[in-house]
Formats: structure tokens, C-alpha cells, sequence
């Protein structure tokens, strides 16, 4: 059987997701300056490249503060199951497709819908987080309309929750 992670190069990923990412020029996620030098690439991934900020003299990479960045995951899980999303397969059927279990695959997708590189609170859930039909509003810079469009929708989820719950 193939196995399409073995078809998948990580270098092609990263650049996919520096495209994606920096299309409007790179930037540093801790301060938004655009003074910086590149500072060679990560020690584990060769293909994820480094930065320095002269703004704030933080270090960050082409994945930091992304939902791409910290997660057991390799990139290319990712990027693959962004691509299966976009054939409409099932979380189901992306998962077995990525050797993950449904959960894993829901979770991925999940955050995927946000887009591939949003921005993500620092402040992260721990252990076994279930959520149904909530809005988490996060890393919304730059974007006050989305916001409060979620933030509307917040408000008919809640008062709609009232409704259900009312004898
Ligand atoms: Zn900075």
C-alpha cells in the first residue's frame, strides 16, 4: 500500500507555509516589527527557518505561534490534511488516510478551519478539551470584524442554548 507521507517533502511543506504566512512580508508574532535577520534554520527540522527580531531581540520561526507550532504532529501531517479537507473527505476517512485516530483528525481539522497558520493564544488547553458548537476568538489582530462577527454569533448560540434549555 502507499503510504502518501512518504510522497510528501518537508521542504516543500515549509515553503508552502512561508507563502502562506508571509505573504504580506514577515513579521515578528511578539511585537510586529519587520526588522529582522534570518538566524539559520531549526536544530530538529532543517527546512523550518529561524528569525531574529532587532524590534524586541526575541527569536521566532516560521511556525511560531501557529497552531502548526507544538503539536506532536510533523508538518506534513498537517499540510496533508489540509489537502483532504479541501476533497471534502470526512474526519473519519482523513484519518485513517493519516494513520491517526478520529479524535486527532477532528482536532486538526478543527483548527485548520481557521486557517493554516492563525494565530493562536499563547495560553494553550491542557489535557482532553471537548468543545461543541463554541467560538473561541483567538489571536484576532488585525481582524476586528471577524470578531465581532463571532462575537454576534457567540450571542445567538448563547440566548438559542437559553431557549433549548428552558422547560
Ligand atoms: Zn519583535
Amino acid at each position: 500500500m502507499v503510504n502518501i507521507q512518504n510522497l510528501i517533502d518537508d521542504a516543500k511543506c515549509f515553503e508552502t507555509v512561508r507563502a502562506l504566512r508571509w505573504s504580506d512580508g514577515i513579521f515578528c508574532p511578539h511585537c510586529g516589527s519587520a526588522r529582522l535577520i534570518k538566524r539559520g534554520f531549526d536544530d530538529t527540522q532543517p527546512d523550518r527557518q529561524r528569525y531574529r527580531c532587532h524590534g524586541c531581540a526575541r527569536d521566532f520561526d516560521d511556525l511560531t505561534g501557529t497552531v502548526l507550532a507544538g503539536h506532536h504532529q510533523p508538518l506534513r501531517v498537517w499540510i496533508l490534511c489540509l489537502y483532504f479537507m479541501g476533497l471534502n473527505l470526512s474526519n473519519r476517512q482523513i484519518a485513517q488516510e493519516l494513520g491517526l485516530n478520529k479524535d486527532d483528525a477532528q482536532h486538526m481539522t478543527t483548527h485548520l478551519r481557521q486557517g493554516l497558520v492563525a494565530q493562536q493564544e499563547p495560553a494553550g488547553l491542557d489535557g482532553v478539551v471537548e468543545c461543541d458548537e463554541v467560538y473561541i476568538v483567538a489571536g484576532h489582530k488585525g481582524h476586528p470584524t471577524a470578531v465581532k462577527k463571532k462575537d454576534e454569533q457567540d450571542d445567538a448560540t448563547d440566548s438559542k442554548a437559553v431557549e433549548d434549555g428552558a422547560p
